[in-house]
């Protein structure tokens, strides 16, 4: 299975960033070696100094499909859930500044966590409000309506691209709030009242 990443999905995380808004979506994918096994802390890799959290909302497909048009593609989910996806900013920033490919950021061992997924009809898709809080505090505090590119708009546009295979995982782009995580650091998701995943940083 593969992680399909949308990148730059919220206006304030762009502006955040001093990004430009991408004419089409950002699109990465992370291997299924990216996965933070569950229970296990997130371990700082060695090679960075500035790994920051993403909270995002992820979408697990449920059948094959390659060329989904937009009004169908709500026939390749059933399941909604939450993760992050760590980010090696530095090492993103000089690999952006030379044009590299990202794949050492971002996808890099432990680097997705994968939490619990709930069917879709209990929520509003549309207006589905998530928050990460890092020790307690709140630090992103997100609602899909933000959101440049809607879910099947993105199942649309990757699918031209990707085949989309059963038990794959889209994460659809990070709000505004993002920051480093240090040593000892405790991560909790949550997706509407639901406790989507809870994250020890080592
Ligand atoms: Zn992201």
């Amino acid at each position: 299975m593969k992680l399909i990443c949308i990148g730059r999905n919220y206006a304030k995380h762009i502006e955040e960033l001093a990004n430009e808004k991408p004419e089409n979506p950002v699109i990465f994918i992370k291997p299924d070696s990216a996965i933070l096994l569950k229970k296990n802390p997130f371990i700082i890799p060695p090679f960075s100094n500035d790994i920051h959290y993403e909270v995002e909302v992820l979408v697990k497909i449920n059948k094959i499909g390659k060329h989904i048009q937009q009004k169908f593609a709500h026939k390749y989910y059933e399941e909604i859930g939450l993760g992050i996806d760590f980010t090696a900013r530095d090492l993103q920033s000089k690999l952006k500044e030379k044009g590299l490919p990202w794949e050492k950021a971002k996808a890099f061992d432990g680097s997705a966590v994968v939490g619990n997924f709930y069917k879709k009809e209990k929520f509003e898709l549309d207006s589905l409000a998530f928050q990460l809080y890092k020790n307690e505090s709140l630090v992103q505090d997100g609602n899909t309506k933000n959101m440049l590119w809607k879910i099947d708009e993105i199942i649309a546009y990757v699918s031209q691209f990707f085949t989309l295979k059963i038990g794959d995982v889209i994460f659809t782009g990070t709000p505004a709030g993002v920051g480093k995580v240090a040593p000892n650091d405790l991560l909790i998701g949550h997706l509407e009242k639901e406790k989507a995943f809870e994250i020890k940083v080592k």
